[in-house]
């Protein structure tokens, strides 16, 4: 198959600039990075590919001069033709992988750029676990807010080698495997990207180091596990879902590494009678006829106790009264409180012999104004 034209390969004119060729790599890199790429991966690999052939010979002014001279002739990749390890520009698209994968996630492939390209180099991955822990909290707990202390199973440093996991009198040698790196890049050849890996070395454990005399408790690991008593403070105002990251009570890494960081979430219940909508409190309340025609004053439930609530004479059913200050506090300023709606629905009473004489009366006096049937026959003829 005839090879394509470096030029057309990258979309510039023969006399672009440095700069040009530069955004028009970078550009389609982004487009069609296997791993970022809409396309199949055997597809985004072989065009990802193509490009950086091309970029690594127009990017540089002797190879381009040459090319330009001689065509493909002129810039001979040799007898298996373009290859990764040929590639010198990998540091003008590491950071487009940085960006796309997160920064500084760990396995993303700005990593695998940086260390395939020889990069930046990091240092043993030995930062212990992020830990999530489930908390249930009744929707009162949640309005007044919670301390409570549980006990969280994680990993801890180890005490009788203080987290070094060398054995009295031993010590630590940098890891011969990984080169003190923690790490270990695994290729296997199927393809370029899919298939370099980094890996926590496992003779030393992503540490780094190998301890001669490990210490017995922890067998050189440096952690055990534990159950770590934390007292939890809950805010008032969590809604459900609500999450909470305590920064470094995760686990423990191995051999002194950073500790990971707890996430607790919290799942509030739902409750018989008070409906949460964000930070206000939706809750029914049922008027006799007469409560609600004539007014009345009564105490109502809210989450901060009973109060006092003023039903004004001709309330209708499904008007709301509401109760400023009674509903759930905002979790980021907890003075400032919602709401407590109360939803009327006036409920009709069976009659007995005493009522219906009542009611008998009161329709007597209806009658004697216009009915509603005639104010609407009055309106729309
Ligand atoms: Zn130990
Ligand atoms: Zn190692």
């Amino acid at each position: 198959m005839a090879k394509r034209d470096y030029y057309e390969i990258l979309g510039v004119s023969k006399d672009a600039d440095e700069r040009t060729i530069k955004k028009a790599y970078r550009k389609l890199a982004r487009k069609h990075h296997p791993d970022a790429s809409d396309e199949s991966p055997e597809v985004a690999e072989e065009k990802f590919k193509e490009i950086s052939e091309a970029y690594e010979v127009l990017a540089d002014s002797e190879k381009r001069g040459r090319y330009d001279r001689f065509g493909h002739k002129g810039v001979d990749f040799g007898g298996g033709g373009f290859s990764w390890d040929q590639f010198s520009h990998g540091g003008d698209v590491s950071d487009i992988f940085g960006q796309l994968f997160g920064g500084g996630q760990r396995g993303g492939m700005g990593d695998i750029f940086s260390q395939f390209f020889g990069g930046g180099q990091r240092g043993p991955d030995n930062r212990g676990d992020d830990l999530r822990y489930d908390i249930t909290m009744t929707l009162k707990e949640a309005h007044s807010g919670m301390e409570k202390e549980v006990e969280i199973p994680r990993n801890g440093n180890c005490h009788k080698c203080s987290g070094s996991g060398a054995a009295e009198g031993g010590s630590a040698k940098t890891c011969n495997t990984c080169g003190g790196q923690g790490m270990v890049r695994k290729m296997v050849r199927r393809s370029f990207i899919q298939t370099i890996t980094t890996d926590n070395c496992s003779d030393c454990r992503g540490s780094g180091k190998i301890i001669d005399k490990p210490c017995g408790d922890c067998r050189g690991s440096g952690i055990v596990a534990v159950k770590k008593k934390i007292k939890l403070r809950i805010p008032p105002g969590a809604d459900d879902g609500f999450r909470l990251r305590m920064r470094g009570q995760g686990s423990a890494g191995p051999n002194n590494g950073p500790k990971g960081d707890l996430y607790i979430v919290v799942n509030v219940e739902p409750h018989k009678i008070f409906h949460r909508q964000d930070n206000e409190i939706i809750l029914d309340l049922e008027l006799t006829p007469a409560q609600a025609v004539l007014g009345d004053s009564l105490k109502v439930p809210t989450l901060s106790g009973d109060v006092k609530l003023k039903i004004p004479t001709g309330t209708q059913s499904g008007d709301v009264l509401r109760l400023r200050g009674k509903g759930m506090p905002d979790i980021t300023r907890p003075s400032s409180k919602g709401s407590q709606h109360v939803r009327i629905t006036v409920k009709m009473p069976k009659p007995n012999s005493k009522t219906k004489k009542m009611w008998e009366e009161l329709r007597e006096l209806d009658s004697e104004s216009p009915s509603f049937l005639d104010r609407m026959r009055d309106k729309f003829g």
